[in-house]
């Protein structure tokens, strides 16, 4: 049997159940919604979670398509998976948890018996240190962006390579190979020995169909490449970032983009202008460096240092 929380399967079954973790404001238990895939034959341990930040939606609709695709009687190894990690946030359709104003992914590895977040970070941890693999669904919040991979680990770790490949197997097409921040799953996962990255499936509200398709296709590489099912990916090459330049707007007004997602840019090239309400242009902004137009806001209008956008730097092909 391989169990997570209350699902347990048997060789070539399937089951769901509930993570618990706690309690909410009016004394009823909850738990975070789980699912174990048991393959019939033995094998290495994925784990995939989604829905870290409450208001990313993209991973659930990958695993809401991807998990009833996935036959545990062809499977070998298992599939352990949160559908839910941010409970609280997702109730609320908010990116924090609500319980106490933090983002998940500054919380891991947890602390069992810490805040609210902490205690969920840990819950889930327990289950990803338990894996050889680790996938972490995010996306770029509710702002647009390009699908990319992110590798956080940072460039001097022991499992950096590791996680590379497991990035470019998952293929969304472009990388961002840069140390994060303490707390992401995806730098505690691989100072637990488990290879883990952070695949960021676009940016929207709601569902977006194409990174989607992006997060499913990336699931199906990573077990078919590592052996969970039959067949064969062919490695792609992937754009790769190394650094991110901000750009906030040094006015108040209108956002004009000069530059779609995924384009290449120069340095001196523009990226945005800011009018005023009747077209009147107070600003132009260009790019410091060359590289990816990677992230921009969604709403049109900005104050003076709101940020506008981002450009992935120090791009290579890999
Ligand atoms: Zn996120």
């Amino acid at each position: 049997m391989k169990a997570l929380g209350t699902a347990s399967a048997a060789p070539g079954e399937f089951d769901t159940g509930r993570l618990q973790v706690g309690e909410t404001r009016d004394g009823s238990e909850f738990g975070l919604p789980v699912a174990v895939l048991n393959g019939a034959a033995d094998g290495p341990t994925l784990y995939v979670q989604a829905v870290s930040d409450g208001d990313e939606l993209n991973g659930l609709g990958v695993l809401q398509r991807a998990i009833p695709q996935i036959p545990p009687a062809e499977l070998s190894g298992t599939v352990l998976v949160t559908g839910i990690v941010n409970y609280h946030a997702f109730q609320v359709a908010e990116h924090r948890n609500p319980i106490d104003d933090t983002k998940m992914n500054r919380t891991y590895p947890g602390d069992e018996s810490g805040t609210a977040s902490e205690r969920i970070a840990a819950a889930t941890f327990d289950a990803a240190s338990r894996a050889d693999l680790v996938l972490d669904l995010h996306q770029g919040s509710t702002s647009r962006m390009i699908n990319e991979v992110r590798v956080r680990c940072g460039q001097r770790h022991r499992l950096h390579d590791e996680c590379l490949e497991l990035a470019k197997v998952f293929g969304c097409g472009n990388v961002l190979d840069q140390k994060g921040p303490d707390g992401q799953l995806a730098r505690a996962g691989p100072d637990e020995g488990v290879p883990t990255v952070d695949p960021e499936l676009g940016g929207c509200v709601g569902w977006d169909e194409e990174s989607i398709q992006y997060g499913v296709d990336g699931l199906f590489n990573v077990l078919r490449y590592y052996d969970f099912l039959d067949g064969e990916v062919d490695l792609e090459p992937q754009t790769r970032a190394q650094g991110f330049d901000r750009y906030g707007s040094p006015v108040g007004g209108l956002v004009d983009f000069q530059r779609d997602l995924g384009d290449r840019v120069e340095s001196g090239d523009v990226l945005f202008e800011v009018t005023d309400p009747f077209g009147q242009r107070k600003a132009e902004v260009t790019a410091d460096d060359d590289g990816v137009f990677w992230r921009s806001r969604r709403l049109p209008q900005v104050a003076t240092g709101e940020y506008v956008c981002s450009v992935g730097t120090d791009v290579d092909e890999y």
